[in-house]
C-alpha cells in the first residue's frame, strides 16, 4: 500500500506544489510525509490550513542543497519510501545537480511510482491503487541479480 510519500520542490516551483498540496490534501491524511527541509515547511503549514489537526504528520529532512534529496534517495533504496512527488526546476541547474540526478535514478531503479509535475501527480492520486490496501509495488529482478551477482572473476 502507499504509506510514506515524499516530497520535493525546489524555489521556483514551491508555490505550485503548495497549491497542488491544498487540492489534494484530503487524499493524503492517512499517509505519511516526508520531505526536504523547506519544501516541508510550506506542505506542512498549507496542510495545517486545509485539514487542521488531521493534517498528516509531516517529516522534514535535511533541506535538498544540504543533503536532504540524498536523504529521500537512500530512504527509498532502503524501501522506506513508497511515492515520490519531485517538483524540479527544470529550467536551472542547480548546485546540488547530482544529488537531484541520483533521486530520479533511484526512484526508477526501484520502481516506485514518481511524479515531476502536477499533472502526473494526479494521475497517481487519483489511481485507484493509490488507496488500494493490496497494493505492494514489486522491486525489478534487476535488482536481485545485482545483490547476488557474481564478478568475472568468479568472486
Ligand atoms: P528544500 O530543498 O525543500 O529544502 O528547499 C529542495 C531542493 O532544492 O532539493
Amino acid at each position: 500500500m502507499i504509506k510514506n510519500i515524499a516530497f520535493v520542490a525546489h524555489d521556483a516551483r514551491k508555490v505550485e506544489l503548495t497549491d497542488w498540496v491544498r487540492k489534494n490534501a484530503r487524499l493524503m491524511m492517512d499517509n505519511v510525509l516526508f520531505c526536504t527541509g523547506t519544501t516541508g515547511r510550506l506542505i506542512g503549514e498549507a496542510l495545517k490550513d486545509e485539514l487542521g489537526d488531521e493534517a498528516p504528520v509531516v517529516n522534514r529532512l535535511l533541506s535538498g542543497p544540504l543533503g536532504g534529496d540524498a536523504q529521500i534517495g537512500a530512504m527509498i533504496a532502503e524501501g522506506k519510501i513508497d511515492m515520490l512527488i519531485f517538483f524540479c526546476d527544470n529550467l536551472i541547474v542547480q548546485g546540488h545537480q547530482s544529488d537531484i540526478q541520483g533521486l530520479v535514478r533511484l526512484a526508477s531503479l526501484y520502481n516506485i511510482p514518481f511524479a515531476t509535475n502536477a499533472s502526473t501527480a494526479d494521475f497517481l492520486f487519483r489511481s485507484g491503487l493509490f488507496k488500494d490496501p493490496e497494493y505492494e509495488h514489486q522491486l525489478p529482478r534487476c535488482i536481485e541479480r545485482y545483490r547476488t551477482r557474481k564478478l568475472e572473476d568468479g568472486v
